[in-house]
């Protein structure tokens, strides 16, 4: 049972047993409409005929072999992935974390290669970047840290949509070598980076010669509206990472790369058993063309916008600071805090997750339909008002 388990985390008392598009339900047969995705990895929702063919077909032939080896599937993914990104190469490893520590570790060796004994790498106040002893340093968040010291150092923290500041980072730390960011920040609060704030950003890499990396590991996969974020942005980045939804649930984690960056690992630099086996290969293989066959970043889009009219339209709207994000990627920042909220929503069959305290945060299947989105956001409104009234 529970206690067999290292009490990392604080779970809702309810187990799940089966799924079917954006519902979920319990042992006990009860149907609870999936606001959250597994926090933003069931894109294509649950059992998605596609997923569970290419999963099935796969495992049929060949789980695992080695990347001691060529395989078929990790290259036609790699080819498919970066041609969709704009972008090189990749390495595939398990999740986002490990995406980031790829990343991380390039940034690294690119400095050394620049003749930088120390390379530093800036990161935004309110960042989230993952659990692994780098990725938590590159984190903004001391509650992530504390107790984990001592963090890897060579992280310059600047705060969030401050172009002005990283001038003066530039100015100041000749080490720099470059940046990694979020599009918009998911665990720190659903915090978009403003167009203005990351085209400075694009320019001053430029000019310093500093990789521009951008952490898509929950923006990307068509969540946002486009297949990653930064491309409803106008700009590319030198280095992306990616997870969460390229594998709909079976662990995958990508670090792409173009130009200068896209040269700089090279054999024995990185590594890892798992990572781009035949099956998580093929599955996101299927994710991907699903989501092109089903138009889901389009679909996104239009559900967002479904979500956030419905919610301005309910009388729970006077409640309502504001609604950030972009596509299936929404917070909605109340005047309160409403962490309770959670447990509420449970009751009521409807799963969602509160972020920083006073924001609720959607992150529905992008495979949601019209009147699937209005029963979200009509759920969530009564939710609002029940709390506020
Ligand atoms: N980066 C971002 C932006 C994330 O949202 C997350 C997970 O929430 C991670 C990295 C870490 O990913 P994982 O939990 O797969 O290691």
């Amino acid at each position: 049972g529970m206690a067999s388990l290292m009490q990392t985390y604080a779970r809702l008392p309810v187990t799940f047993s089966h799924g079917e598009g954006v519902y979920l339900y319990d042992t006990d047969g009860r149907r609870y409409l999936d606001g959250i995705a597994g926090i933003a990895v069931n894109g294509l929702g649950h059992a998605h005929p596609a997923v569970t063919a290419a999963i099935r077909e796969q495992a049929d032939k060949l789980v695992h072999t080695s990347n001691l080896y060529r395989i078929e599937k990790q290259e036609q993914l790699a080819e498919a992935l970066t041609s969709l990104a704009g972008m090189e190469n990749c390495f595939f490893g398990n999740s986002g974390a490990e995406a980031n520590e790829a990343a991380i570790k390039l940034a690294r060796l690119y400095g050394h290669g620049r003749g930088v004994g120390k390379p530093g790498i800036v990161v935004l106040e309110g960042a989230f970047h993952g659990r692994t002893l780098a990725t938590l340093s590159a984190t903004g968040n001391r509650k992530i840290q504390a107790g984990f010291e001592p963090l890897v150092s060579g992280f310059i923290r600047a705060p969030r949509n401050d172009a002005q500041a990283l001038q003066q980072i530039a100015a100041n730390n000749p080490d720099v070598v470059a940046v990694l960011l979020e599009p918009i920040q998911g665990e720190g609060g659903v915090k978009p980076l403003s167009a203005e704030y990351l085209q400075s950003v694009r320019q001053i890499c430029d000019q310093q010669s500093w990789l521009l990396m951008l952490d898509e590991v929950q923006t990307g996969n068509g969540r946002t509206g486009s297949y990653f974020a930064y491309q409803g942005l106008n700009l590319l980045p030198d280095v992306v990472t990616t997870a969460k939804g390229l594998g709909n649930g079976v662990p995958i984690g990508a670090c792409l790369a173009r130009g200068a960056a896209a040269g700089v690992l090279g054999a024995g630099h990185h590594g890892s058993t798992y990572g781009g086996n035949p099956l998580v290969c093929a599955t996101a293989l299927a994710v991907i063309d699903t989501i092109r066959n089903e138009d889901l970043c389009a679909n996104a889009l239009a559900m967002g916008q479904v979500i956030r009219d419905t919610l301005l339209n309910d009388s729970a709207a006077r409640h309502i600071r504001e609604i950030r994000g972009s596509g299936l990627m929404l917070g909605i920042a109340l005047e309160r805090e409403c962490g309770d909220l959670v447990s509420a929503g449970l009751e009521a069959g409807l799963l969602i997750n509160v972020t920083a305290g006073d924001t609720i945060r959607l992150l529905p299947p992008l495979v949601i339909a019209e009147d699937e989105a209005r029963d979200l956001a009509s759920g969530v409104a009564t939710l609002i008002r029940d709390l506020c009234h």
